[in-house]
This record gives structure tokens, C-alpha cells and sequence, in this order.
């Protein structure tokens, strides 16, 4: 996809679409005023009329405006002009570039930033690249239509460059999540990450079965037993800072396919398990952003990819495993494997000096009961770093909520009669929460977040800004975290 910045006059521009905006009070931006003006008033009396709504995301078409030369305008509604940040100039130019994806066009012109920081600018552009894009991977007759040149107005080349950076890295992602299992398994997932580390200069670690042995990875292990697909570990680095500045860990659970192994799950709760490798798939989202950004920072990503599979040789309920932390686990359940697998990963993200770790994890159907498919959920052992990541999505606009980590509430809860700690907790209420208890029992003293995205990394179904499918959700709110990591430290 081609990405210019174009100078010319609204009514001079030759393209298949423009793109301008109206905020929720009816307010034209100043292009759409330009348009009105070459339109005899005709996009103001729309307005008038409602026909044109300016609540975020809505879309309204003039086809064959008089006076244009582009072949159709989409009037795009900003919403609230006191609410806008990045978070709706990312929807809103997102929304424009679904509706007008859904026939074939070459070329789509933008002229919204008037007025827009260089932030949401870069949101913007990213919203256009993302929104353009399906899941229609192997459909012969595509729902959507990329645009082969976006244009944005009095953009400059520098943030153009960004936001394209951010637009590929989440539909990267997308893309990553949306692939079959039979064609995304641990070994083609660790191929694909090897592919554009060697292309952006990250470095890569990629562990077979036979070094996960050696480096004690039992819990990640007994998860892979079940499948004739053999694990792997993914570690990428980008040293961009100093050999002594701190290290940022990203960690991702990649469960390539999630048949819940001999915990079963029936049809229905498998049909989108496929995408419980979506943190992984993040972790190497923002893995390759902030390579190609040049963040002066230092951010390893490290992915534990797995299938969970029924079979012969399959872990049991019932077994006990020993985490590469030394940690006893008593397996009550073989579809809580996410946790298993996260818990020798985050050990090895301690044993590689992070200073501060996040983890991504597809982790619980629980997090879902407790706060919808649409937002995250934030638990931390470190209230700051946890403040930070917070910080972080709502400035980017995307949705979080923090659950809490009482100590006396819960830790009771993941005990076990003949093991350290169990893989579940006692019945099923706050499962999301006692799943991140366990985490915490592998991360030592070290500030952590875990991130649970089992609701938003996948859309059952389209939004008006996004197809259904992989979301790319939190790629951009962790390369927000990484430069100001940077910024943090450059104050010091
Ligand atoms: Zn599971």
C-alpha cells in the first residue's frame, strides 16, 4: 500500500474517495467546508437534515459531488470534539475506510487532520490501513477491498512513516490470529516471526523441543504433549538502548489451537480458538513496531507457542508437573493451560534481567463474564507500572479495566493438597483473577501487568471501524508504553 502526503486543493485532487469529517454538533472541519462551498451548500444541508450524522464512526456518502473531481465524498462523524483524542481519530478514519473498502478502489484521499496533533494524525493513519483490511484471507470474492494509495492531507513524511509502521504492525497481528490452525501451528508461528526479524533486525532466539528440555520448560511441555505439533519458545530482542538501561519484557501465550486437551471443550467454545495465540501475535506486533520505529529502548518479546491437543501422550487431570521455576503444579484442569505455559515463559523473562514485564494473554473465558468482550482486564503485582500501562490504552482508546489482586481474597484460592499451587481455582468465580494469581507466583518481585484479552482480541463479529476477526488490540497501547519507556529514561 502506497502512503503520500498530498498538498493539493480538495476540489483539484483526482481519487476514487475523499474522506472529511463533521463532529457531532454538526460542526464541518475546515476541508469539508471547502467541499460544501464547491457543493452549492449541499453537505450543510445534509447535516441540517440529519442525513449526515456526525456521531463517531457514522459514514455518509455524496456520490459524483458536483465540482470535485474525486469520484465520491464519505463524510466521517468525529463525535464529541471535547472527547477527541487518538482513540477516535483511529475509529474514525478506520470507519471511512471500511465503508469505502467494500467495492475495489485505487485511490482514497484523507482530509481529516486539520486541527489534529501529530498523535492523532499517526492514529489516523493506522485507523485507514486497518480499517481497509478483512479476515476474507481465503475468500475468492473479498469483502474488502485494500486501497492500493492512501492519501492524507498536509501530513508530514515522519508521521506518515509512524503510522504506517502502526497500521502493518496491527494488521500484522490481525493477520497472524485470523490464519487457520492448520496453517499457523508453533513451528510455522516461529517461522513467521524469524521471517521479519531477520527483515527489520531484531534478534531471535527460537527454542525446539529439544533445548525446552534442557532449559527445564515442564509446564510449556506437558501442554505441548498432547499434539503431533512439537512446541516452540520465541525470544526476539531489540537492543536500542544502552547494554545497562533497563529491559522491557513483552510476554505473549501462544496457543496456536485450544481443544481445552483432555478438559475438552465442545464445538461451540472451539470454533474461535484459533485465536488463543493473540498475545503472542501481539507480542510480535509491537516486536516489530519498535524496531522499525528505532525506539532507543530495550524490549525483548518472548512467546511460548503451543497446541493444546487430546492424544495418547496428552498431560492429564490430575498430573503434577515442576515449572522451570522449581514450582509444583497440580493440573485440575487441562483447558487452564494458558497459565502453564505463561508461567516457564515469565521464569525465563526473570532469568533474562526484565525490569519490568507485561504479559498478553487470550486467558480466561472469566474476564469476559467480568467485563465484556470489548475491554481488557489489567492485574498487576505493582500498582505504578499497572497506572502506566492504564495510561497508556486510555490515551490510545483502548478499553481497560483493572481487577483486583487481594491477597487475603484469593491467594487461598490456587492452593493445592498435593502440589505448590493448582492450575485452577476453588469453582469458578473470579477465574480471571486467579488466573493472574498464578501468574504472579512466576514473576518474583519484578513489576509486572498481566493483560487479559480473551474479550477483545477477537470480534465475533464486525464493528462499523473493523472487520470481525483478529483485532490487533493492544499493539498500539504497547508501543505507546515502549516510547515512553524512552521518554522516562531520557528524563533520568
Ligand atoms: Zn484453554
Amino acid at each position: 500500500m502506497i502512503i503520500s502526503p498530498t498538498d493539493l486543493e480538495i476540489t483539484d485532487l483526482e481519487a476514487d474517495a475523499i474522506v472529511v469529517g463533521v463532529d457531532a454538533q454538526g460542526t464541518l472541519t475546515q476541508e469539508a467546508r471547502e467541499i460544501d462551498a464547491a457543493t452549492g451548500g449541499l453537505l450543510a444541508r445534509l447535516v441540517a437534515q440529519e442525513e449526515i450524522s456526525g456521531k463517531l464512526g457514522k459514514v455518509g456518502i455524496l456520490l459524483a459531488p458536483p465540482g470535485l473531481r474525486a469520484g465520491q465524498v464519505a463524510v466521517v462523524g468525529l463525535g464529541e470534539s471535547r472527547q477527541f483524542g487518538r482513540g477516535q481519530a483511529f475509529r474514525a478514519a478506520a470507519a471511512a475506510a471500511k465503508r469505502l473498502a467494500e467495492r475495489r478502489r485505487r485511490r482514497v484521499a484523507f482530509f481529516l487532520g486539520d486541527g489534529w496533533s501529530e498523535q492523532q494524525v499517526e492514529s489516523g493513519i493506522c485507523g485507514a490501513m486497518v480499517g481497509c483490511r478483512g479476515q476474507d484471507l481465503y475468500r475468492t470474492e473479498k469483502n474488502l477491498h485494500a486501497f492500493e494509495e492512501i492519501l492524507w492531507d498536509d501530513a508530514y513524511e515522519t508521521v506518515l512513516a509512524s503510522g504506517r509502521i502502526l497500521g502493518e504492525s496491527v494488521n500484522l497481528t490481525r493477520q497472524l490470529v485470523n490464519e487457520p490452525p492448520s496453517r499457523i501451528y508453533p513451528e510455522s508461528f516461529a517461522a513467521e516471526a524469524e521471517k521479519f526479524a531477520e527483515e527489520f533486525g531484531l534478534g531471535i532466539e527460537v527454542w525446539d523441543e529439544q533445548r525446552l528440555e534442557e532449559e527445564r520448560c515442564h509446564a510449556l511441555l506437558a501442554v505441548a504433549r498432547g499434539s503431533s505439533r512439537p512446541p516452540r519458545l520465541v525470544i526476539l530482542s531489540h537492543r536500542g538502548g544502552g547494554p545497562d538501561d533497563p529491559i522491557l519484557a513483552l510476554v505473549g501465550k501462544g496457543v496456536t489451537f485450544d481443544s481445552g486437551g483432555l478438559s475438552i471443550k465442545p464445538t461451540d467454545s472451539m470454533k474461535t480458538m484459533k485465536c488463543d495465540m493473540a498475545g503472542a501475535a501481539t507480542v510480535f506486533g509491537v516486536m516489530q513496531a519498535v524496531a522499525r520505529l528505532e525506539l532507543p529502548v530495550n524490549v525483548i518479546g518472548l512467546a511460548g507457542l503451543v497446541e493444546n491437543m487430546v492424544g495418547g501422550n496428552a498431560y492429564k487431570v490430575g498430573d503434577v508437573i515442576s515449572a522451570r521455576s522449581g514450582k509444583t503444579i497440580e493440573v485440575l484442569n487441562t483447558d487452564a493451560e494458558g497459565r502453564l505455559v505463561l508461567a516457564d515463559v515469565l521464569d525465563l523473562a526473570l532469568e533474562r534481567k526484565a525490569n519490568r514485564i507485561i504479559d498478553l494473554a487470550t486467558l480466561t473465558g472469566a474476564c469476559m463474564v467480568a467485563l465484556g468482550t470489548d475491554v481488557a482486564g489489567l492485574m498487576t503485582n505493582d500498582q505504578p507500572w499497572c497506572d502506566a500501562v492504564r495510561q497508556a490504552a486510555d490515551d490510545c482508546g483502548e478499553a481497560v479495566w483493572q481487577l483486583p489482586m487481594f491477597p487475603d481474597c484469593y491467594d487461598e484460592q490456587i492452593q493445592s493438597k498435593v502440589a505448590d499451587i493448582k492450575n485452577v481455582g476453588e469453582g469458578r468465580w473470579g477465574g480471571a483473577i486467579t488466573a493472574a494469581k498464578f501468574l504472579e507466583q512466576f514473576v518474583g518481585k519484578t513489576p509486572w501487568t498481566h493483560v487479559d484479552i480473551a474479550g477483545p482480541a477477537f470480534l465475533e463479529n464486525p464493528k462499523p471501524w473493523l472487520d470481525a476477526g483478529g483485532t490487533g488490540v493492544f499493539v498500539r497501547t504497547l508501543v505507546e508504553v515502549a516510547r515512553r519507556w524512552t521518554a522516562e529514561m531520557n528524563d533520568a
